[in-house]
């Protein structure tokens, strides 16, 4: 249980104003704002210390986001169990925050974490989120400096890298276009993704039988001489990739979480500024809110398919 929430004799808690003051402006900041930890723990240093008079830094800032108790839960975990198997109930205590908004918290941090939000793409807004909907492939950030002004893009990875793609590029610019006048007219059903038949788990089942199956023989081959070390080793290669892509394809797409109704607002509340912000600020929005956004050219740009987080 955590200081700021003091204990009377009910042995209720009792919310202290300015302490639940700061709490909720780390969250608003963090969801809202979309500001990142650092940004954060930055900010709340020029007006308060923490609930234990220290300095705020990353770590304080995620432990106020990641208090159940702040949402009304109450929590209890066993030293040596590990975090995710924290026991979280409903509690009697007044909350600070929503419970949705405590779970959008949540939402953020796990796909922050999930490695979109690499410090050295942070001048790409878009990276990773970007998907090709000719061949499926990223789209990523690309500079191109005219007369000593950037400008910024983005580029089918199978296009650029490979040549296997024809799916032609897309200005930054002309993208966060495309991504708001989507928002403005997508209704929520439009956007769900589609559930993936079972039918795909049973091929990949009978795929990997084979590729074992197909393994087994190569080696046997090479052990007999029949095959040379290097058409082995492009052979394995090559299989990987082949069971790679297929075990891709069989993941389920990931639930929706965030409302397409509140991706919208959020935009509407940024779109003015939205030139403004420091990249690294626009990424925190894009990555927090999609997880995927499929374009493709036929005459005009269009978005084939757009999921929130
Ligand atoms: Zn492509």
């Amino acid at each position: 249980m955590t200081d700021e929430l003091l204990v009377d004799e009910t042995r209720k808690l009792i919310i202290v104003d300015e302490e639940a003051q700061l709490v909720r402006e780390v969250f608003d900041l963090y969801t809202e704002s979309f500001w990142g930890v650092t940004k954060i723990a930055k900010h709340m240093n020029t007006k308060s210390t923490t609930k234990e008079g220290g300095k705020w830094d990353n770590k304080s800032v995620r432990n106020v986001l990641t208090n159940p108790t702040y949402a009304g839960y109450n929590h209890f975990k066993p030293a040596d169990w590990p975090e995710e198997q924290r026991i979280i109930k409903p509690g009697k205590h007044q909350a600070i925050i929503s419970k949705e908004q405590f779970e959008k918290a949540k939402s953020f941090r796990k796909r922050r974490a999930e490695g979109h939000m690499s410090r050295r793409s942070f001048d790409y807004p878009y990276s990773g989120v970007i998907k090709c909907g000719l061949c499926g492939a990223t789209y990523t950030g690309n500079t191109a400096v005219h007369s000593g002004k950037k400008y910024q893009s983005y580029r089918c990875l199978n296009q650029y890298a490979k040549g296997t793609c024809t799916s032609p590029s897309i200005s930054e610019s002309i993208l966060t276009a495309l991504i708001w006048q989507h928002i403005e007219v997508v209704e929520d059903g439009f956007q769900k993704p589609k559930p993936k038949t079972t039918r795909l788990k049973i091929n990949l089942e009978k795929e990997l039988a084979i590729s074992q199956k197909r393994r087994r023989n190569w080696m046997m081959a090479l052990g007999d001489g029949k095959l040379s070390g290097d058409d082995y080793a492009s052979l394995m290669d090559e299989e990987d990739a082949r069971i790679n892509k297929l075990r891709k394809e069989a993941e389920p797409e990931p639930e929706q979480q965030i409302p397409f109704e509140e991706v919208r607002k959020a935009f509407n509340g940024l779109k003015e500024n939205w030139n403004d912000l420091d990249s690294e600020t626009q990424k925190q929005v894009i990555q927090s809110l999609f997880r995927k956004i499929t374009i493709k050219k036929s005459d005009d740009w269009h978005i084939v398919d757009m999921l929130t987080v």
